[in-house]
């Protein structure tokens, strides 16, 4: 039989799951992505010895395949507890009631062990799917690949889902539904470590949602203090086309209020714009699946679901994408290998407080 082929386009958790999951149906995955790292939401942003992880800022584990992965990871030593003190508006914790964890040494170190077995390739945005006899191609902003695919797999925010998509059935319109939500970042350093109380102060009103005090992760960077700090989903809109500078002072001055500590002036300070952060309107569907192409991975707005969603979404997808393949008349896919069964593991998660 033939090899089968796909492409994932977008390497953040939800690509990154769906490729592992097709590449253990010995699937020919290559995943394309058009940042030069993978992680997408779950990033790390690196300039010179500095790293900030400027998306979300830790994980979860709630799922069954969530906590399997947690375990995967950390024995891979890509993933460590963090346990911060946490002030959030006037209480405190002296550590998270969930465990936290973080990627080592920044959060897209993570899934690094989702992306084995595929080939990735990374700072390559796809830009147009065309569809012939042969199968699928890609125009990428390398040119035309010059691979035939038999199905695509897009795990990209909706919006930029909806631009891939639109033209290719009208399964796809419905992605117009989806509403998702800005933030601001500003990510900082300070020469003299600054005290504010709590390696995480959070807020539930305000201009500002968390700062976090990246430093205190573990292995991160020796060197100078590092901080980020998100702004909240109404200040993010109101200040959505703002200059990147401007905006980063305006955080860095919102993070002194509403701490009430004079700052001193950060060594480092800049702001990344997250123009798809959060769903906010889901879809209310796992994934949307339309003969040979599954897209997946933002249908659910309650922020702490996310992780699961990302990973159950094209999980979904990929299992329904073979089925269309075979229902519609294609070659026949590769059922999943059958692996033994391992030792009974522990659960990843703690008893919530
Ligand atoms: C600041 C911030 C804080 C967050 N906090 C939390 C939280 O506390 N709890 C929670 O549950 N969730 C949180 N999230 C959301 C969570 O990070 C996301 O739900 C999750 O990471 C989404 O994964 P994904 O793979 O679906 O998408 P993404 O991570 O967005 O991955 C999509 C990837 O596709 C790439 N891409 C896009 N278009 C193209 C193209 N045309 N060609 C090639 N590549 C393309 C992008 O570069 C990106 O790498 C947060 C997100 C942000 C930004």
């Amino acid at each position: 039989m033939d090899e089968v082929r796909v492409a994932v386009i977008g390497a953040g958790v939800a690509g990154l799951t769906c490729a592992r999951v097709l590449a253990r149906a010995d699937v020919r995955v290559t995943v394309f992505e058009r940042a030069r790292g993978l992680g997408g939401r779950l990033g790390t942003r690196r300039l010179r010895n500095l790293a900030f992880d400027h998306g979300a800022q830790f994980v979860t584990a709630r799922s069954r395949p969530f906590i399997k992965y947690v375990e995967v990871a950390t024995r891979a030593g890509v993933l460590m507890p963090w346990r911060p003190r946490i002030l959030e508006d006037d209480r405190s914790w002296d550590a998270p009631i969930e465990e936290w964890h973080v990627g080592v040494p920044g959060m897209s170190a993570a899934l690094r062990p989702m992306s084995r077995a595929v080939e990735l390739q990374t700072g390559v945005g796809v830009h147009e799917l065309l569809q012939s006899q042969r199968g699928w191609e890609l125009q990428t902003d390398s040119g035309r690949q010059n691979r035939i695919f038999d199905a695509l797999a897009v795990a990209v925010p909706a919006p930029q889902a909806l631009t891939l998509l639109g033209p290719h059935g009208r399964a796809f319109r419905h992605l117009a539904d989806v509403r998702m939500a800005p933030c601001w970042a500003a990510m900082m350093t300070f020469d003299e470590p600054i005290d504010v109380g709590a390696e995480v102060r959070r807020w539930t009103q305000g201009p500002l949602t968390w700062a976090a005090c990246d430093s205190s992760k573990p292995q991160r960077p020796a060197g100078p203090q590092a901080w980020v700090v998100h702004a909240s989903v109404p200040w993010s809109r109101d200040h959505l086309e703002a200059d990147g500078p401007e905006v980063a002072r305006l955080l860095l001055h919102a993070f002194a209020t509403a701490t009430g500590v004079h700052l001193p002036a950060p060594a480092h300070l800049q702001a990344h714009r997250w123009r798809h952060a959060f769903v906010e309107q889901p879809l209310g569907l796992p994934c949307l699946v339309d003969e040979e192409i599954a897209a997946g991975g933002w249908s659910d707005g309650r922020r702490p679901r996310h992780y699961a969603e990302a990973v159950t979404a094209p999980r979904a997808a990929s299992r329904s994408c073979p089925g269309a393949a075979v229902a519609c008349g294609r070659r026949r896919w590769p059922a999943p290998r059958k692996r033994p069964r391992g030792p009974a593991r522990s659960s990843a998660g703690s008893p919530r407080r």
